[in-house]
């Protein structure tokens, strides 16, 4: 068993254990458990200092979890652009292959919490989106995602990696992941290795908070950012976490001597179990602009928004968003102006 592997085993997935460490109303979490499970990994539990703090609030389940308020279990409509197990395709030039289902902490704030169930570890449900891509000559990049790509074993990822790599319309491989923030230990030298053999190889990290710059952290990207991959990140936008201008700029700062460039910022997907995160789409836009005027340009990302019903991401910048009351007009990839409705929207 490699170190991580072993750190990861220690992580903690019961109430009871949590209870050890913080003082948590168990019975009171206990329903939320149930139906949203809890994994959190021992270093990233330390980083919390205080109840209801930044760390706390990304991984401690909250009985606000239970609460739809009018949200869906799959607002991206991700089941209609699966077009093989585990392969959405919705940009005409790239896909998303979910090839992992588990994650060393379980986000509270996760798109896919209400998949965090299926799980499936046997290689065979790769054959048919291996075999979509293989036809598809427009796709030009595979993202993989999932769960947590780096949660792979290294000889599963190889083999992942490899059969892409054999696709010659495939131009690019990318990789979403959360493990140098939560198991920065996974990123070995034999990872970056593997990684490196497979060039032009991106990688998107997530950090939400500075706290999550933690030394193994930083080493974490480096290592990558040595092995020739560039690094990018996308900040989740996140109620009482990291929605403020300040916290925001010291990120962005903080994220470029690491190597890493900031991409996205994330307003929230409309996820059933999330909606306590929801912030305006103002409270995005007034982070943009304040970024813009105060730091390097390198160290603003794009502030999107994924469109409900599957229309894609669209960028918004500070000054030219449409409104009538609650709702917002967007004009998505495809040309079509799209309807977004900010439910948060008189929360500024
Ligand atoms: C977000 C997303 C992508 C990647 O979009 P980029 O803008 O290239 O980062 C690709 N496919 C799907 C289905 C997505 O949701």
């Amino acid at each position: 068993m490699e170190r991580w592997q072993k750190i990861l085993s220690e992580s903690i997935t019961s109430l009871d254990e949590l209870a050890l460490a913080l003082p948590i109303e168990k019975e009171w979490l206990r329903p939320v458990v149930k139906q949203y499970p809890l994994r959190i990994t021992r270093s990233y539990l330390h980083l919390i200092q205080e109840r209801n703090d930044p760390i706390w609030r990304q991984c401690i389940p909250d009985p606000r979890e239970q609460e739809a308020n009018g949200f869906s279990p799959d607002p991206l409509d991700e089941e209609n652009v699966t077009v093989a197990p585990k392969l959405l395709h919705r940009y005409p030039d790239r896909v998303l292959l979910l090839v992992s289902s588990f994650c060393p902490t379980l986000c509270r704030f996760c798109t896919r919490k209400n998949r965090w169930k299926e799980e499936g570890k046997d290689a065979t449900w790769l054959n048919p989106a291996m075999e979509y891509i293989e036809k598809n000559a427009s796709i030009h990049e595979v993202i993989l995602s999932g769960g947590d790509p780096l949660m792979l074993l290294d000889d599963e990822l190889e083999k992942i990696l490899a059969r892409l790599r054999r696709i010659r319309h495939l131009a690019l491989l990318r990789i979403h992941t959360r493990v140098p923030v939560m198991l920065p230990e996974r990123i070995t030298p034999s990872l970056c290795r593997i990684l490196k053999r497979h060039h032009p190889l991106y990688v998107n990290t997530q950090f939400n908070h500075p706290r999550e710059i933690t030394p193994p952290a930083v080493r974490a990207c480096l290592r990558l950012a040595d092995a020739g991959i560039p690094l990018g990140n996308q900040t989740v936008l996140l109620k009482g976490v990291n929605d403020d201008p300040e916290v925001m700029k010291n990120l962005m700062q903080t994220l470029l001597t690491i190597r890493v460039r900031p991409y996205y910022l994330h307003q929230m997907d409309q996820v059933k179990g999330t909606s306590h995160f929801h912030t305006p789409v103002q409270k995005g836009l007034e982070i943009i602009k304040y970024l813009r005027g105060h730091l390097s340009g390198m160290a603003t990302p794009s502030f999107v928004i994924d469109l409900p019903g599957g229309k894609g991401k669209v960028a918004l910048l500070p000054d030219d968003v449409k409104r009538e009351g609650k709702t917002i007009y967007l004009k998505n990839f495809r040309g079509e102006t799209v309807q977004y409705v900010d439910p948060y929207c008189n929360d500024v």
